[in-house]
């Protein structure tokens, strides 16, 4: 169960120098997609606006962040038969400094993302010089300004079809492939949503190379339509002084962690107030600036547990699109005893912090693993520890941990 929907790219059982000393790499799920990014082609608008078109194209929509699904285990791709009355065919027509220059406040431009191209679904003839794949587009259509008619229709068409806006808070029931392009999708779409507004000057910003970046136009011609300006010029923005004046998609680096003991024969596992009772994970914290990963992953564990960790590894990561993280999963280690004493009075963010025998979270990956909060698994033992699903990267975490294979071949000795 543990294992069976998770991602397996053909990268995963390569015999490279690296995996025979280093052993196989995790693949979590949302990452690993199937798409070529292709990100050096998101400002060739010919690229662009023959993919529009392609028949093969595939279009995610999402509504309030809610992406069109067949089922809650199934995205919806649309044609573009089915948007083409929100996405104009000449959108990608002009190159991005010609987007810029005649941006117009009194047009309405729906937030198209290229995603990029599927490789292993040519078989409708999508390429571009020497890219084949169909190519994948992501559109929000969530009902807003002068928009917002066309985007009902919309939604009110793919509902009348049966199709329904998969509004659950964490999607972890799709396949990996279609988790890879939904994470992908949203968090893109949603950082858009957020910077519509200039840092720096407040005023709108554009959207531009295909969805990933963000700029603050110095013209707008629809200053002249409303009668508000004898110019078209838009207030200063030291933004555009300098040649980075585009914002980019953030992602937050995040520390996740599992701590073994010093004789390797513990693993320090937290629970959160909202957590169901018996669940357990690893703890968990934003990187801070200037702090690298393996100091974040001490200062973290400290501070929830008060226990001193030692060494730290980094074990694998995963894309966690709510709304921005990249996880860093590592692997921790104390030095001596009395660096495992726990102490919850420094950050209240932790109800308990707890070392768990590793007979007993192994006992626990074997009959105590479902989704989070989800019914209690079969062969489960009444109160006994419960922990998070493999789409979860701390499933991995504590299983490498609780092996103490910590990186494939490399062991660290029981003491
Ligand atoms: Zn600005």
């Amino acid at each position: 169960m543990a294992t069976a929907n998770m991602p397996k790219p053909a990268h995963a059982d390569a015999d490279t120098l690296l995996s025979r000393k280093f052993g196989k790499e995790t693949v979590n799920y949302f990452s690993s997609s199937p798409l070529n990014r292709v990100s050096f082609l998101r400002s060739d608008n010919l690229l662009l606006s023959s993919a529009l078109k392609h028949p093969s194209t595939k279009f995610l929509l999402f509504n309030q962040l809610a992406p069109l699904s067949q089922t809650f285990a199934q995205l919806y791709y649309a044609s573009y038969q089915e948007i083409e009355a929100f996405v104009p065919l000449n959108i990608f027509d002009k190159p991005e400094k010609e987007i810029i220059q005649t941006y117009d406040s009194g047009k309405a431009a729906p937030l198209v993302v290229f995603l990029g191209l599927n490789e292993s679904q040519p078989e409708n003839g999508f390429s571009y010089k020497s890219y084949k794949g169909n190519p994948y587009f992501a559109v929000d259509i969530t009902p807003r300004g002068a928009l917002e008619e066309k985007a009902k229709h919309i939604i009110e068409a793919a509902e009348s079809k049966g199709l329904i806006f998969n509004k659950a808070r964490i999607l972890t029931d799709l396949p990996p492939d279609d988790a890879a392009i939904y994470a992908q999708a949203r968090q893109i779409i949603d950082w858009n949503v957020r910077n519509a507004f200039c840092g720096a000057c407040g005023h709108p910003t554009i959207s531009v190379n295909a969805g990933s970046k963000r700029a603050c136009p110095p013209t707008d011609l629809g200053l002249l339509k409303n009668g508000s300006s004898t110019d078209n010029c838009r207030p200063p923005c030291h933004t555009r002084n300098t040649i980075s004046n585009l914002s980019f998609p953030r992602t937050d680096p995040t520390v996740i962690v599992a701590v073994v003991s010093h004789d390797g024969k513990k693993v320090l596992l937290g629970r959160q107030k909202r957590y169901p009772p018996c669940w357990y994970s690893t703890l968990a914290g934003f990187i801070e600036p200037g702090e690298s990963v393996e100091d974040a992953v001490r200062r973290e564990v400290w501070e929830e547990s008060g226990v001193v960790v030692s060494r730290v590894i980094i074990h694998s990561t995963q894309p966690w699109p709510y709304p921005a993280s990249l996880m860093i999963g590592a692997i921790g280690q104390t030095a001596k005893p009395e660096d495992e004493v726990v102490n919850l009075s420094h950050d209240p963010e932790l109800e308990e912090a707890q070392w768990f025998d590793i007979a007993e979270v192994e006992e626990a990956l074997r009959t105590g693993v479902s989704s989070f909060g989800g019914p209690k698994p079969a062969g489960y033992k009444e109160g006994t520890l419960r922990l998070a699903p493999s789409t979860a990267i701390a499933y991995f975490l504590i299983e490498a941990a609780a092996k103490t294979e910590l990186l494939g071949n490399q062991y660290l000795p029981r003491i």
